[in-house]
């Protein structure tokens, strides 16, 4: 593991396992992946032309999040990176005090108000004449600013530098965790979106629907000086709430009303929307898609179509090197593309899986070719081939992935109305919002319970008796009901396709969490095997591990096409 590098005319090692936490004994995956990445950064550092983009493809079981570390503590100074809270609680748990976490200002409470319970983003410093002061959220993000190892979720690192001007200094690394998700966190934090009742306050009705995001353009130039004005009414209200009712002393002793927060909390939302609106007016040159369902409900949300520029910048300014890790990322040529990267520039390395085959089965059992148009006819075989599936599983817990929210619940109530008992066992997770409480009743639920919903694929450490089977019902091709990701489609195919590659190993990647667990995946979908057919390329090693055989056992002839 010791490289020899040339750093300004002199010879420095670079040993990455002498940074690896403490207490743990690195497995021979995470030894051999670490030392491919130890020559890239000694080559990097020796030669300006090197490639500083690194990808670290680790299968579930790797221990990606050691490695992460590894590097991290080896640089003394990065920016590690995670795609939601909840990984960034699980770093927090692992490694504790070795690195500096700091999450949105919504996740702190003022300590102006200790019983009160008002978050900081509308605590005394929010209100008119509020005092600057030290609050647990300016803390840890001095602590992480400050530290070796700041550690945010990337929509929050990504919002800080693009909408808050924070002047967040070039580190020597970055780490992205999770980086599958990166081009969709990026779009996220670029879009200007409008809920109904903001539509109605600030626009006097919802927008019409347009063709295109460029009509948009001169209909909001056209409302930017009524939003100032709204933003300048809010500032006087704010005020007249304010201290010259009460003695300034008084007013600041007193948390803020309901209306008071309310009110901080339009202002915030007001500031983001004329913030994006301005961005989306002056990048004319970029292409714009307009989201806007026909529900008189439907939120309007203009997404940049691509977010090339804005992970070029990220990348360049941020660090030094920079380091994206996944269990699958893909081939580089498409990654660097959509992070407007030159392929040349980029490196990737990827771990085979340290679990057996046999403890992470595929089990291919094709009811037909899904698609939108085929579903509903093949529907009635789809649900048999799912209850004969529990029947199989009687005492042990599972999941099941959903085609969409509505097949899930048809599902849900033709197991109902055809096999009572089996339905019983299900958990319907209904939305998102509805996952941790899912999660949380099958985990705690002494019978069999299988969980059921579109949104589980990813986020979810279900280990051991937690998930002994789980069942993909349909190939997870991305919506194309999704104007963005229709338009994404038709720039790029292989685009398309990876993110179905994607979404099918993150899901398969469920059902063997660790060295002694075991779990099979069963597959019901033909479209799996042209798939496969068109885009092994696509996919890892460890996954056609399983998938091959999976393929053989259902059709002889596989061998010989
Ligand atoms: S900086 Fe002070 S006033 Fe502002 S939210 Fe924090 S504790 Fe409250």
């Amino acid at each position: 593991m010791r490289r020899e590098i040339r750093v300004e005319g002199r010879t420095d090692a670079l040993d990455l396992l002498a940074h690896f936490p403490a207490g743990v004994t690195p497995r021979p995956e995470q030894a051999r992946l670490l030392a491919a990445v130890a020559d890239a950064i000694a080559e990097a550092l020796d030669d300006p032309a090197a490639p500083r983009v690194f990808l670290v493809e680790g299968p579930p079981g790797v221990g990606k999040s050691h490695i992460a570390m590894t590097l991290a503590r080896w640089s003394g100074d990065a920016y590690l990176l995670t795609s939601q809270k909840l990984l960034q609680d699980q770093y927090e748990r692992e490694f504790g005090a070795a690195l500096q976490i700091v999450k949105g200002r919504d996740n702190y409470a003022c300590s102006h108000y200790p019983d009160a319970g008002v978050p900081t983003s509308r605590g005394a410093c929010r209100r008119p004449r509020g005092p600057v002061c030290q609050c647990p959220y300016v803390r840890a993000k001095t602590a992480a600013l400050e530290g070796p190892i700041f550690c945010a979720n990337t929509a929050y690192f990504a919002t800080l530098r693009h909408w808050h001007g924070e002047h967040l200094r070039r580190r020597r690394l970055l780490i992205v965790d999770e980086a599958h998700n990166l081009e969709a966190q990026l779009a996220g934090v670029c879009t200007a979106g409008f809920l109904p009742e903001q539509m109605r306050a600030w626009f006097g009705a919802p927008l019409p629907r347009l063709a295109s995001a460029d009509d948009y353009r001169p209909l909001l130039a056209k409302h930017l000086d009524r939003l100032e004005e709204r933003r300048a009414a809010i500032g006087r209200e704010l005020e007249a709430l304010g201290p010259s009712e009460l003695a300034p002393d008084v007013f600041l002793r007193t948390p803020p009303s309901r209306a008071e927060q309310e009110l901080i909390a339009q202002r915030d939302d007001l500031d983001a929307a004329l913030a994006r609106i301005h961005f989306f007016l002056d990048a004319e040159k970029t292409e714009w898609i307009v989201r806007y369902p026909p529900d008189p409900a439907a939120t309007l949300e203009l997404v940049p179509l691509s977010v090339a520029a804005m992970a070029r910048e990220l990348f360049v300014e941020a660090a030094e090197l920079v380091v994206l890790s996944s269990a699958v990322l893909g081939p580089k040529s498409v990654l660097a593309e959509c992070f407007g990267l030159d392929a040349s520039g980029v490196r990737a390395f990827a771990s085979p899986s340290p679990f057996p085959v046999e403890q992470r089965r595929i089990v291919y059992r094709p009811v037909g070719a899904l698609s939108r148009a085929s579903l509903a006819g093949l529907e009635p075989a789809l649900f048999t081939a799912v209850a004969a599936i529990l029947a199989d599983h009687p005492a042990e817990k599972g999941l099941i992935h959903a085609p969409s929210y509505a097949a899930g619940a048809r599902l849900v109530r033709d197991l109902a109305a055809r096999a009572p008992a089996l339905a019983r066992r299900l958990i319907w997770v209904e939305s998102t919002e509805a996952k941790a409480r899912a999660l949380d009743r099958h985990r705690a639920s002494p019978a069999p319970t299988v969980l059921v919903s579109p949104s589980l694929r990813e986020g979810v450490d279900l280990p051991d008796d937690f998930l002994r089977f789980q069942i993909v019902t349909k190939m997870p091709f991305p919506d194309l009901g999704d104007p963005w990701t229709a338009a994404r489609r038709e720039r790029d195919p292989r685009w398309y396709a990876l993110e179905t590659a994607k979404a099918l190993v993150q899901a398969y990647g469920r059902s063997c969490r660790h060295a002694g667990d075991y779990g099979v995946s069963y597959v019901l979908d033909a479209q799996f095997e042209r798939f496969l057919a068109r885009y092994r390329a696509l996919l890892p090693e460890w996954f056609l591990d399983a998938a091959e055989p999976a393929l053989r056992a259902r059709c002889p002839t596989h061998d010989a096409e």
